[in-house]
């Protein structure tokens, strides 16, 4: 009997996996394959701390595979040409994976299946794996997609969702195809320090945990800076090693405000998926034109790098930007926060920005990194675009103690709220004794300048 073969990418899980399940319902072995593609590296998509992370998805996965008696073979190179030369040497007549939904996803299956083809086999392509809700499922009647949320969701919300599966009690993969040993997380070098640990089973540890803790809360607290309430699930909802279909499942039959919140944000997931699917070329490219001729020169340079660092003068974004590089993840409130301020009041290209966050996010995507800096920038699908978040109002609403900023910057560590946000308030000789930079612009000259760059009339 023919061995199919299981290629694994974006759903480096055991539980609710349909590719791995329908290939043991058809063959009573498999080879579950997951290829360290050269062209995510060369398209500049590899970054260490989604390295390390998926070093450890890729042992757990391993691990969780030789409890059930099989393994994870691993190869590296070109995606297209080692499926090929596994499925040849495994005599494997068709391959199973997960729909993905970039374009550098969608072009590189189209090629796998026609490299397949030649060889007379057949690729099969799962949908509803890396999302709930699969892109082109639920669309308006006069495009092919959504480009408003609330509709959108108001459909996904109706939309039918696939049973989960469970995991597979026994998988068994033939001696005969070896892999690669696998990567280790301490060989990646430039890892942010407090990095969380990746993997199924931390997932679904970490999901536990939330439900029984966290979950009845999330409505009111997601918003709160310091008291870091959400899910922390990102990361594992990039990599699969949790499924969206049984987090949207899970939640609702927890049931309850919190779990309904929960939901509605996994639908923003899938919300930015079918942007995508429908327009790839808004990972670069402005979905929605503002004629930006964004600021250039010198003088955004020092402010780009000013922000980079987390030295604005403004501690709540530099709080921001420095939790980015040191756990490999913000806060969403935070990420709103650092993204309008780049964008807005600092007047810089988002594209800029969404690098900055692609290189340093444990939870990177192309989807929802791009489309929700666009979001931020009034170029994507925000129906307010020119809406600027002032980051001292926003601030003392959403950390009102101050702590989160005194956790992440300790300059500030001995001034209270609300003076902690506008550090430059404070009487001469407590601000003089303050390690802590002026801001690199005052909020009204930055709005200023931004809406005088939307409202311009010389448009093209
Ligand atoms: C400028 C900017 C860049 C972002 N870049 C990314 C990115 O690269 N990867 C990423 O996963 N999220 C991104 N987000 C969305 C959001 O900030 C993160 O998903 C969230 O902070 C992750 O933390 P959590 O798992 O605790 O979220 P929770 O609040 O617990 O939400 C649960 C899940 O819902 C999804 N979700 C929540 N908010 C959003 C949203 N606005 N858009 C899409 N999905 C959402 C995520 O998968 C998240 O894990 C970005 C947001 C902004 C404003």
């Amino acid at each position: 009997m023919p061995v199919p073969v299981v290629l694994f990418t974006s759903d480096l899980r055991l539980h609710d996996h349909p590719p791995l399940r329908a290939a043991l319902e058809a063959a009573d072995a498999v080879i579950p394959l997951f290829v360290r593609d050269d062209a995510v590296a060369a398209a500049g998509f590899a970054a260490p701390n989604r390295g390390a992370f998926l070093a450890d998805c890729l042992a757990d996965l391993d691990a969780s595979l030789r409890e059930r008696g099989g393994r994870l073979v691993v190869r590296s190179g070109d995606l297209v040409e080692e499926v090929c030369r596994v499925a040849g040497e495994a005599g494997a007549d068709e391959v199973r994976m997960a729909a993905a939904h970039s374009r550098f996803a969608t072009r590189r299956e189209e090629r796998l299946r026609r490299a397949l083809e030649r060889e007379g086999r057949r690729l099969l392509v799962h949908d509803a794996v890396t999302v709930a809700v699969p892109p082109g499922e639920v669309t308006p009647s006069s495009s092919d997609h959504f480009a408003v949320f609330t509709p959108y969701y108001r459909q996904w919300a109706r939309a039918p969702l696939r049973a989960a599966v469970a995991a597979p009690r026994r998988v068994r993969v033939p001696d005969a195809v070896m892999g690669e040993p696998l990567p280790a997380r301490g060989e990646v070098t430039g890892v942010s320090p407090a990095l969380p640990a990746g993997g199924e089973s931390e997932g679904r540890r970490r999901m536990t945990a939330y439900w029984r803790h966290g979950l009845d809360t999330y409505a009111d607290t997601r918003d709160d800076l310091a008291a870091d309430a959400t899910s922390r699930l990102s990361a594992h909802l990039h990599f699969g090693t949790l499924s969206p279909v049984e987090l949207v499942h899970r939640a609702r039959r927890h049931g309850g405000p919190g779990a309904e919140a929960l939901v509605r944000q996994l639908a923003w997931r899938d919300f930015h998926r079918q942007v995508l699917a429908a327009r790839p070329g808004a990972a670069r490219a402005d979905y929605r034109t503002r004629h930006d001729r964004w600021r250039t020169g010198r003088t955004a340079e020092a402010d780009i790098e000013a922000w980079k660092e987390g030295r604005t003068g403004y501690p709540v974004i530099d709080a921001a930007m420095r939790q980015l590089r040191h756990e490999g993840w913000m806060h969403n409130r935070a990420r709103l926060l650092a993204a309008s301020f780049l964008t807005k009041t600092l007047y810089v290209d988002w594209r800029v920005g969404a690098a900055h966050f692609l290189y340093w996010l444990v939870d990177g995507d192309v989807a929802n990194n791009q489309l929700n800096w666009q979001w931020v920038a009034g170029t994507g699908t925000d129906t307010r675009p020119n809406r600027v978040l002032n980051p001292v109002t926003q601030a003392r609403r959403y950390d009102p103690d101050g702590a989160y900023v005194r956790r992440w910057v300790p300059e500030l560590e001995g001034v209270g709220a609300p003076a902690v946000h506008e550090p430059w308030k404070l009487p001469g000789p407590d601000r003089a004794a303050l390690d802590y930079p002026d801001p690199v612009v005052g909020l009204a000259e930055g709005l200023e300048r931004f809406r005088r760059a939307r409202g311009r009339k010389d448009r093209p």
